[in-house]
C-alpha cells in the first residue's frame, strides 16, 4: 500500500513552469530545426504540455528507457528500449524529461544521441533533485528544483500509478 503524503508542486506553478520554458526555447530555437526527444514514460505528460508553449513547428520524438522499474532507488542501468524513428545527423535536438536525479539517464542518452552526429543535444527537464546528483551534467531548461524526496504525479509514476495526479505530489510509502 501507498499513497499521497502531499501536495510539492500544485498545477498552476507547473503551468507557469513550463510557459516560461516553452517561451526560452522558442527563441532560443527561433529559424532551427528542432526534434524535441520525449523520454518515455514519465516524461509524456510535460511534453505534450511543453510543445504547446512552443511557437516554431518541432518534430516529436520518443525515446523509452529502462529505469527505477517498480522500486524507489536508482538501479544505475539504462537500457533502450525504443529508439528514435527519425535520423538526427545535422539537427537540433532536445532531450524532454520528467525528473533529472542522479543523471545517469540523461547522461547516457545524450552521449548517445551525440554520437549520431547532430547539430546539438540540450536537456529540458521539468523537475530537478540537485542534491542526489551521481554525475556531472548540465540542464539547459530547468523547471522546478526539488528536495530529495520521491515524487509522483504529472507524468511520474510509483509502480505504474498515479501519472495522471495533476499535481506534483509527495509519495507516502507507509500510507
Ligand atoms: P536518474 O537517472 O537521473 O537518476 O533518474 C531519472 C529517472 O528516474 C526519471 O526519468 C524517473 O523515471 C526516475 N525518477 C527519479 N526520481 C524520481 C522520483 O522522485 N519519482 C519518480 N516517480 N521517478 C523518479
Amino acid at each position: 500500500m501507498s499513497s499521497i503524503k502531499s501536495v510539492l508542486i500544485d498545477k498552476e506553478t507547473i503551468q507557469n513552469m513550463v510557459r516560461s520554458l516553452g517561451e526560452r526555447i522558442t527563441g532560443d530555437y527561433k529559424g532551427k530545426e528542432l526534434i524535441m526527444v520525449g523520454v518515455l514514460k514519465g516524461g509524456f505528460v510535460f511534453l505534450a504540455d511543453l510543445i504547446r508553449e512552443i511557437k516554431i513547428p518541432v518534430i516529436v520524438e520518443f525515446m523509452s528507457v529502462s529505469s527505477y522499474g517498480s522500486s524507489t532507488k536508482s538501479s544505475g542501468v539504462v537500457k533502450i528500449i525504443k529508439d528514435l524513428d527519425v535520423d538526427i545527423a545535422g539537427k537540433h535536438v532536445l532531450i524532454v524529461e520528467d525528473i533529472i536525479d542522479t543523471g545517469l539517464t540523461l547522461k547516457y542518452l545524450k552521449e548517445l544521441l551525440m554520437a549520431r552526429g547532430p547539430l546539438s543535444v540540450k536537456i529540458c527537464s521539468a523537475l530537478d533533485k540537485p542534491s542526489r546528483r551521481k554525475v556531472d551534467i548540465a540542464v539547459d531548461y530547468k523547471g522546478i528544483e526539488i528536495p530529495d524526496e520521491f515524487v509522483i504525479g504529472y507524468g511520474l509514476d510509483y509502480g505504474e500509478r498515479y501519472r495522471n495526479l495533476p499535481d506534483v505530489c509527495i509519495l507516502d510509502p507507509e500510507g
